[in-house]
């Protein structure tokens, strides 16, 4: 039985807001989809990222504990080209491939702490729980619900699962052979909807490892089972990843885990919507990726990236552009701006804002209503009724679900709007490599006393006069 947080989120298995609950005492397990290290985290990854933390922060505030875990993806996740994700990367930078995955998964971290995403209780890697695999793997053909194929590998026999699909709607009677979900030739399965637990070396000689059936790899999807059951101790209250993952990742989990268990592991899918860009996908091919650093290039707030995500439902596809970042970047500011102007010595216990924190807190728990709770904020600025004590004492509640780092100060010295865009504008143009316009807005800069210099990294700037 579990005790409920009273925190209501989308269960996308049972298409119905369920709440939150906490299966073991007061803490709640979760599990959230990590990265693919081969590459930086886009944007749109980070709004995935984040919304774990969201979460997080919101059963805490309701007086619960959480542990979560998030894995890191460092071997197995194959390309449509079916290749190693990993060992591409590595052949493109030259590099050994856990060379690539150490570096990129230390600008993940990089990346969180800049957005003030709080870290995972454990980031268990997963060329690190190779055995945990083995061991599940040989579970699930003990059980009868995985086999080995000609080719050595081993498959997990999608039929022995018989509620396979009920994820994500798409029903195995539904999957048509050939269909390109599942990045394994057919042929060799016994039917075409199975998938590979652990892959045959076949020739590969980079990132395998021996095992019951040989010398392999392991697949993506097993990974996140093992993990999950193991440092979750077998039950997970909210499994969290991107609306991609529903199909085929978070199935194939489900038939994996519930499978070697028995039980249904987890209690609650929640996925977050994508994000787009100016929109569209954002895709290498559209050269229209954005990254935490262009944003910080721009001299952007990496928290204005925050608070445009807040400003959007979770569940919610959403459109980012420079020019909502540019305005989150003010309003952000100017609210800590202010937070330094209502801060007085007066300690007040704010009985007039007991409305509005209940409010917030109904919008939190109702499926994670942060655009509501952004609207308070900009209600509770503009009142004429309350005082500055209650204005501040509830931007910092609020901060306290947000993480928006409201009481920052901010340097009086802060570069301003104007400036802000003239990097955002330079910064564009020497992306799409106009050179002229970029040095006639350097010289705009330095009229304005800002010197931007130009590295590896993109532009910075410094401060002349
Ligand atoms: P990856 O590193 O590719 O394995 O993806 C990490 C997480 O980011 C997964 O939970 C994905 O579902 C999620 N994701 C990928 N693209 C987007 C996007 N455009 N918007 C939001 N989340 C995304
Ligand atoms: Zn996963």
């Amino acid at each position: 039985m579990s005790r409920s947080t009273g925190i209501a989120l989308y269960n996308t298995l049972s298409r119905q807001l369920q709440e939150v609950g906490a299966s073991k005492g007061n803490q709640v397990r979760i599990y959230c989809c990590g990265p693919t290290v081969y590459r930086d985290a886009h944007v749109g990854n980070l709004r995935t990222f984040l919304l774990s933390d969201l979460v997080a922060r919101a059963i805490r505030q309701s007086g619960f504990d959480v542990l979560l875990v998030q894995n890191i993806t460092d071997v197995g996740h194959m390309s449509d080209d079916f290749e190693d994700k990993m060992l591409t990367q590595a052949s493109l930078e030259k590099k050994d491939p856990f060379a690539i995955a150490r570096e990129y998964e230390s600008r993940f971290h990089r990346d969180l702490a800049l957005l003030n995403i709080s870290p995972a209780d454990l980031y268990p890697r997963a060329s690190e729980t190779i055995e945990l695999m083995l061991e599940l793997i040989a579970a699930l053909i003990h059980k009868g619900s995985a086999y080995q194929g000609e080719d050595g590998s081993v498959y997990f026999a999608a039929e022995s699962f018989s509620t396979y699909g009920e994820i994500s709607g798409n029903r195995l009677d539904s999957l048509k052979p050939g269909h390109r979900y599942e990045y394994t030739d057919d042929g060799i399965k016994r039917f075409h909807a199975d998938w590979a637990l652990w892959k045959s070396a076949g020739g590969r000689t980079q990132m395998i490892w021996p095992s019951p059936w040989g010398e392999g790899f392991p697949g993506w999807h097993i990974e996140c089972s093992a993990m999950s059951l193991k440092f979750l101790d077998g039950h997970v209250d909210l499994h969290i990843g991107g609306i991609d993952l529903r199909f085929p990742h978070h199935e194939n989990e489900r038939a994996q885990s519930n499978s070697a268990s028995g039980n249904e592991v987890v209690d609650h899918w929640l996925h977050g919507e994508h994000l787009l860009f100016e929109g569209r996908k954002m895709s290498k091919s559209a050269g229209n990726v954005v990254l935490l650093g262009d944003i910080i290039e721009r001299g952007l707030d990496p928290l204005a990236l925050r608070l445009t995500f807040l400003e959007n439902r979770y569940r919610a596809q959403m459109d980012l552009t420079w020019e909502s970042l540019i305005a989150a970047n003010s309003t952000l500011k100017r609210w800590r701006l202010k937070m330094a102007e209502w801060n007085g010595l007066k300690e007040v216990i704010a009985n007039e804002i007991q409305g509005l924190k209940k409010e917030l807190v109904e919008a939190i728990n109702q499926d994670l209503d942060t655009p509501r709770v952004t609207q308070l904020l900009r209600k509770v600025e503009r009142s004429t009724d309350l005082d500055d004590h209650a204005k501040r004492a509830f931007f910092l509640f609020a901060d306290g679900y947000l993480g928006l780092e409201l009481d920052m100060k901010v340097e009086v010295e802060a570069i301003s709007v104007e400036i802000t865009q003239l990097l955002a504008a330079r910064a564009a143009a020497r992306s799409n490599k106009d050179f002229g316009k970029s040095d006639q807005i350097r010289d705009q800069l330095i009229q304005l006393g800002i010197e931007v210099q130009d590295s590896p990294d993109g532009q910075k700037w410094n401060r002349i006069i």
